[in-house]
């Protein structure tokens, strides 16, 4: 009975492995008689162990000849359709999905650093960049921060050598040329385009400046020795505080896609008179506390104010005929809060878990 049942599989079998046509039906009989699960054959060879001992002696070694058997004409069968057709792998499969190319996307901090150019464009400001590697005078005494004025020590700073510029130095010396004695550093912020372009722009503009600033400090969690601001400035006759509450409000709640409260508490920076840190009420609980804002309600985001006058003095404008606001805000800060990133230092990892999310 069972060996009756073997012959018909292998009649019906080799029947079908003959007429096949292409690599693919022939992978699909091969499934059909000898597949790991639900092979015709398969199941045969699996119900062996439950047959009385005289028949499995009979049926087993019939049973097994028959895989090779048909194992042999499939490998015979698939010889012939490669050298009928040569060029086609016989696993072939001309509607499956193609292979899907990983294609490279932006860093999180460029998508962020995008979305804020774009919100400060729409409100009519332009944008401007300016050199990592800046000198003393402008990173420094043109923001109102001379040598030795305790102010200094906020900005822990990478200083570059300076053995090629000791001889043009001495030359400056004499020839009394300003700014060109400066020693180098990497900038500590952006805030040193602010006097550049005052130095070759007439008022009234206003301008963002997205760049990379440099800090010698020690890293954690929320500190990175380098990282990226964006440096605001808007200068004209009668700019006030007004319009720059206006201007970040409307900025912010962009940003968030929501309108969002922000606070202004008065702070220091040598560069602005008043000195201001600008809160938002806190993106996530709306200003009810919660772990990202410490259950105070507000987050810290920016520090801002009005320009000091010795600032407008440095790029040679009038402080009496000027005003305006400026203000500089931690990319990666921002990026922080909007995407609930808990440690600065991911952005620089290159760990591609981290990268691959955005
Ligand atoms: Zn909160």
């Amino acid at each position: 009975m069972k060996l009756d049942e073997l012959d018909n599989l292998k009649k019906q079998a080799l029947k079908e492995i003959l007429a096949s046509k292409d690599g693919k039906s022939l992978e699909n009989l091969r499934v059909k008689f000898l597949g790991r699960k639900g092979g015709e054959l398969t199941k045969i060879l699996r119900t062996l162990k439950d047959l009385p001992i005289v028949e499995k002696r009979k049926i087993g070694p019939a049973a097994n000849a028959l895989r090779e058997e048909l194992e042999q004409a499939f490998k015979q069968k698939l010889k012939e359709l490669l050298t009928s057709n040569p060029q086609l792998p016989t696993n072939l499969d001309i509607t499956m999905p193609g292979k899907k190319i990983a294609v490279g996307h932006l860093h999180p901090l460029t998508l962020v650093e995008n979305e804020i150019r774009e919100i400060f464009k729409a409100l009519n400001f332009s944008v401007v960049e300016g050199p990592e590697a800046e000198t003393e005078h402008y990173n420094f005494d043109a923001l109102n921060i001379p040598k030795d004025h305790p102010a200094r020590d906020m900005w822990d700073t990478f200083w570059l050598k300076q053995e090629t510029r000791d001889k043009k130095q001495e030359t400056s010396k004499k020839n009394n040329t300003p700014h060109v004695a400066d020693r180098l550093l990497l900038r500590t912020h952006t805030s040193p385009v602010q006097v550049r372009y005052m130095e070759t722009h007439q008022p009234p503009f206003q301008i963002i400046v997205p760049g990379r600033v440099f800090r010698y400090e020690a890293t954690d969690a929320s500190h990175e020795i380098n990282f990226y601001q964006v440096e605001g400035l808007m200068v004209g006759k009668d700019i006030t505080l007004a319009n720059f509450k206006y201007v970040i409000q409307e900025f912010f709640s962009r940003l968030f896609k929501k309108t969002v409260a922000i606070r202004l508490r008065p702070s220091y920076f040598p560069f602005v008179e008043p000195g201001l840190e600008v809160d938002v009420q806190c993106v996530k609980c709306g200003g009810k506390g919660c772990n990202v804002c410490k259950e105070s309600g507000w987050l810290e985001v920016m520090g801002a104010g009005m320009v000091h006058p010795n600032v407008f003095e440095a790029a040679h404008y009038n402080p009496r005929d000027l005003q305006g606001f400026a203000f500089g805000l931690g990319l990666e800060r921002i990026a922080m809060i909007k995407y609930n990133i808990p440690d600065i230092r991911l952005f620089y990892s290159g760990d591609l878990r981290f990268i691959k999310q955005f």
